[in-house]
């Protein structure tokens, strides 16, 4: 990966180790030739970055969606809640100006473009074949299966489906993102590598 890009990426607020970070960014360079790149879950654009690397080195574009208001476990009273990326004026959580600091300053303004809305709503109306589409939206069950469900139909052939935060053992994470993984493998999906807690899988 650019080391450049690399820096940045490492400096960005966000959820992602340096190890799991290459692993998607090798995935994007793989999976760039069979469509556009997709993340669900931008947060302040750690992934992004990963993301928006391949896009840039393959000639391609990465589309990141979040409604930018946090997940359940974003909010106010939980371990992974960030005071700095409260919005004074509505008190509400808002990690797009975060996002957009992130992005500008990697330069990468012209290779990722920012979906602001609900993944399941934006998924109901995306038509385009994607040949990489990344899941760390929600962590909840119902939430990450929606984000499963949603957007694992515009997956093209030899694309890349990934996911985030899977952990078979329960006393090292939270299980929904592992039952979305054996769902998505029990529905075709081909695993390909691990790095971590991020599981690349193929169409
Ligand atoms: N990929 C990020 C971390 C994502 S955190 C990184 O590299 O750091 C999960 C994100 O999913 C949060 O920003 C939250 O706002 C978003 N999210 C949760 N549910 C969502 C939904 N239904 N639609 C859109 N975004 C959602
Ligand atoms: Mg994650």
């Amino acid at each position: 990966m650019d080391p450049v890009l690399f820096q940045h990426a490492r400096d960005a607020i966000g959820f992602m180790p340096d190890d799991e970070g290459l692993a998607l960014h090798a995935a994007g360079l793989e999976a760039a030739a069979a469509g556009p790149l997709l993340e669900i879950g931008t947060y302040c654009g750690k992934s992004a970055i990963y993301l928006g690397a391949a896009a840039r080195a393959r000639d391609s574009m990465l589309f990141t969606v979040d409604h930018h208001r946090g997940s359940e476990e974003n909010q106010a009273g939980w371990v992974w809640h960030d005071e700095r990326l409260v919005d004074p004026d509505t008190g509400l959580l808002d990690t797009l100006p975060c996002f957009r600091r992130t992005i500008a300053s990697a330069g990468l303004d012209d290779v990722v473009v920012a979906v602001v809305g609900d993944s399941p709503t934006v998924a109901r109306h995306w038509a385009t074949p994607l040949g990489l589409v990344f899941i760390d939206g929600g962590h909840a069950l119902d939430v990450a299966l929606g984000d499963y469900q949603g957007w694992a139909p515009r997956v093209a052939a030899r694309g890349r489906l990934v996911f985030h935060d899977v952990f078979e053992d329960p006393a090292e994470g939270g299980q929904a993102p592992f039952k979305v993984w054996e769902r998505a493998v029990a529905d075709g999906f081909t695993p390909e590598s691990t790095t971590g807690s991020l599981r690349v899988l193929r169409r």
